[in-house]
């Protein structure tokens, strides 16, 4: 058996897999301060494993910023977030005094970007980006066949964008840099911008124009610095209806008849949903499990 955790900043989603990654057990439960949290995850992987066999292994995904270095004592702990109580939370460890088994943590967009190389949207492709957009904005990357980690981590949602031309009040939303791509263009921050959240916003309304140009301008980004081979735009927001071809629009208009895109060159075929969603993180974090029960420990 195999524990995956998606650890995302609103809910936990837990999961028991068998080894042919077939979820046998799961729940759901909302985040909160992280002793109370810890409790319901142990319980949960406690009841499965009397229930259906004993883990080899567990894979977490989680909210961030984590620190998924390997080689870092500090390896599956919290470094400083706006969330309070989880500021320097030892997540590793405190998993660990439950479960001597290996743990894998990554970022869930890690995770989710794993999911989706293997069996989703990006299959085939050594050269993946996978961005989430919806209460947050954070991105995963597949480089090469490898996950790009970098320092600590990449942190897509705060690359800084130019301004839509009909965009100049709205001093976004990030609490860190005002009008960062998460600060414009996340869910939280569409309903800063409109004063109604974004679901309720009619097809025809500006915002989506906007939000669709913010989409595109990263996706320039994203081209100009990795190459990716797809980009995934995954999260609630990403999900309205047509948004998709409005980005894609953009995209082509603001790249212009620069370099040919990878593959068939179509951008249809480039910037593309999730095929896993919205389970990509959870079976992305049960592939990590796996990882860690083959690991040396
Ligand atoms: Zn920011």
């Amino acid at each position: 058996m195999f524990g995956a955790i998606e650890a995302g900043g609103t809910k936990f989603n837990c999961a028991l897999a068998n080894a042919n990654g077939e979820v046998v057990a799961k729940t759901q439960f909302p985040t909160r301060d992280p002793e109370t949290t810890m409790i319901d995850v142990v319980e949960f992987f406690t009841h499965t494993q009397q229930t259906h066999g004993t883990m080899q292994g567990m894979g977490i995904g989680s909210f961030g910023p984590i620190n998924i270095d390997l080689k870092s004592e500090h390896y599956g702990r919290f470094l400083k977030t706006p969330k309070p109580g989880w500021s320097h939370f030892d997540f590793l460890a405190t998993l660990q005094q439950s479960f001597d088994v290996p743990i894998f943590v990554e970022t869930d967009v890690n995770t989710a970007v794993l999911a989706e190389h293997s069996n989703g949207a990006g299959a085939g492709c050594d050269n993946v980006v996978y961005v989430t957009i919806g209460t947050g904005v954070g991105g995963g990357i597949i480089s090469d066949g490898r996950l790009v980690k970098g320092g600590i981590h990449p942190e897509v949602g705060h690359m800084l964008l130019p301004r839509h031309p009909d965009d100049h009040e709205f001093p976004g939303a990030c609490p860190f840099h005002g009008g960062c791509l998460e600060g414009l263009a996340a869910g939280p921050s569409m309903k800063a911008r409109w004063g109604v959240p974004s679901e309720t916003l009619g097809d025809d309304h500006i915002a989506w124009d906007i939000q669709a140009y913010y989409l595109a301008a990263m996706c320039i980004n994203l081209t100009s610095t990795l190459s990716p081979q797809k980009i995934i735009l995954g999260g609630g927001v990403s999900q309205k209806p047509g948004l998709i071809d409005r980005v894609a629009a953009q995209f082509e208009s603001l790249w212009g008849d620069y370099l040919p895109l990878p593959g068939s060159g179509r951008v249809s075929d480039y910037i593309v949903l999730p095929q896993l969603a919205p389970e990509a993180g959870l079976v992305g974090a049960i592939m990590l499990a796996q990882q860690a029960g083959q690991s040396p420990r």
